[in-house]
């Protein structure tokens, strides 16, 4: 079978290995996997039968579990603002844990899922992330004051609290730092006669790229020596997307076209920003493979679109000797990949193949 599209191979026993890794680094915290970093059903049946949980972010999310009979009462609806319709799906399939970080959230959850129990997401630092996700959600002091304070108006169960780090967290001190700020709020949820009983450290864990990534191992002591204080009573879960997916997936790219531009090398690919690579750049640095060998040079790597962004990577360095019909691998990129990707220009989002 010829090469028709990109193709992201995602391996089987890489994702067991990697649900393990994460379950052994951290024994006390449930893993409840981000369904939008690979919403793939095989990947989703895997880590099924590996134990692990489900966080979702929409009703199409919901609805693939929902298909595989996950129970409803075990997903996190963990996106804080939530169009109404997809609530009232949600409540009406069971689904009771819903993440709120407004006072008009708490509103539309008392109108339309009165029974749910809810958490509260409190903004926390991101320093040192590579996708700082902060300042377009959570809440801290006053603000997050008003949202508990309108649970308690409204009489909804506000049980418990959650934070993002940013995602591939390089900063282990921002989940120690989270889960003080998190002990904090407990203490002003009690004064108002809650009973907290959650604590949801979301995500963020870095796929190990490189050396400078911190292990998740040395991630999970650090987050473990900080949970001895919590009490005994609490559920405890984690919202792993990436370092769960990421180093199962390998993405097969093919060089369309190269040419020279004032002087540099450009590598046209077959997919690209809008194609699967929406994280690939100089942040980012993911390593990329090919079968020549020969002597090293920079090239810049773009995508086959005819949009000015479609720029991946500049000074790259592979073979000088690559040419158009060349494929090129790229580890890691087993999350955000597939689920980022649209058809624009008419070019094909990848094609997932699943080996074990
Ligand atoms: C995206 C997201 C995650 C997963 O983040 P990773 O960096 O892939 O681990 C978890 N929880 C929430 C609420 C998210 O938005």
């Amino acid at each position: 079978m010829g090469y028709q599209q990109p193709l992201l191979y995602i391996s089987t026993e890489q994702l067991r290995l990697n649900a393990h890794r994460f379950m052994a680094a951290m024994p006390k915290v449930r893993p409840h996997f981000a369904v939008k970093s690979n919403p793939d059903r095989r990947v989703l049946e895997v880590f099924r039968e590996e134990g692990v949980h489900f966080e979702i972010a929409s009703r199409e999310e919901l609805a693939i579990l929902l298909d595989m009979r996950v129970a409803p009462d075990s997903i996190f609806y963990s996106n804080p603002i939530k169009p109404e319709d997809y609530i009232r799906y949600a409540a009406s399939r069971g689904v009771r844990w819903f993440a709120v970080d407004s006072v008009a959230e708490v509103e539309k959850l008392h109108r339309l899922a009165p029974k749910s129990s809810l958490y509260l997401r409190i903004s926390v630092s991101n320093r040192g992330s590579a996708w700082p996700l902060e300042g377009k959600f959570g809440v801290i002091g006053r603000e997050a004051e008003a949202v508990m304070d309108a649970c308690l108006q409204w009489g909804m169960d506000l049980a418990g609290v959650t934070f993002h780090v940013g995602s591939q967290c390089l900063n282990p001190d921002n989940w120690v730092q989270g889960i003080r700020a998190a002990q904090r709020v407990f203490s002003a949820m009690r004064q108002r006669g809650f009973r907290p009983r959650l604590l949801n450290l979301g995500g963020g864990f870095p796929v190990q790229m490189s050396a400078e990534v911190p292990p998740i191992s040395q991630i999970g002591a650090l987050i473990n020596a900080e949970l001895a204080n919590q009490d005994n009573g609490f559920t405890v879960i984690a919202e792993p997307g990436r370092n769960l997916v990421a180093s199962a997936g390998c993405l097969v790219t093919r060089v369309i076209g190269t040419a020279i531009r004032k002087g540099q090398r450009w590598l046209y690919l077959d997919t690209g920003i809008y194609g699967g690579l929406m994280e690939f750049n100089e942040r980012f640095r993911y390593p990329v493979v090919s079968d020549r060998a020969g002597e090293m040079v920079s090239w810049t790597l773009a995508g086959p679109t005819c949009d000015s962004l479609d720029v991946c990577l500049r000074d790259q360095l592979l073979p000088a000797s690559l040419q158009s019909g060349d494929l090129l691998y790229l580890p890691f990129t087993g999350a955000y990949t597939s689920s980022c990707a649209t058809r624009f220009n008419g070019f094909p989002p990848p094609m997932v193949v699943v080996v074990s």
